[in-house]
């Protein structure tokens, strides 16, 4: 898990300005395992800051993610949501209650198999997983 320092240092790396703004989205994001979604990072970030652009929002989270800091989960069609846990995990939807749940998976899961040989680099894996959450199931 990474520290707002970290994050602002990516950004610095990155050429982004480092803004009241900026800190602002790193310090929403900083450890948390919910995975909020970008409706609800910006609604949060405008509580505080009424003048958070989502540009902003946008370009700090993209730079985020091309530096490895943050995932971008594309699990649902409707919106992504945002992860700053970078350890290996994958995630299920409960397609009752939209609920995203952190999965753990075994190393194996990620490891090639000899047909694979026709990739040279993996730099991103996502294992999405869809189905009915332990409340939703018990109703
Ligand atoms: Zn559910
Ligand atoms: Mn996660």
């Amino acid at each position: 898990m990474w520290t707002v320092e970290e994050g602002i240092d990516v950004l610095k790396e990155s050429g982004a300005k480092i803004t009241a703004q900026r800190i602002a989205v790193l310090e929403q994001l900083v450890g948390r395992t919910d995975h909020p979604s970008a409706d609800t990072l910006y609604r949060e970030l405008l509580e505080k800051y009424p003048t958070m652009s989502v540009a902003t929002l946008y370009s700090t989270v993209q730079r985020l993610s091309e530096a490895g800091l943050l995932k971008i989960l594309s699990i649902d069609d409707k919106r992504v949501y945002f992860d700053p846990v970078t350890v290996s995990h994958g995630h299920f939807m409960c397609r009752k209650c939209g609920r995203l749940i952190d999965v753990p998976l075994s190393r194996e899961v990620f490891h090639l198999t000899a047909d694979a040989s026709a990739i040279a680099h993996i730099e991103r894996t996502e294992v999405f997983m869809y189905g009915v959450c332990r409340d939703c199931f018990d109703d």
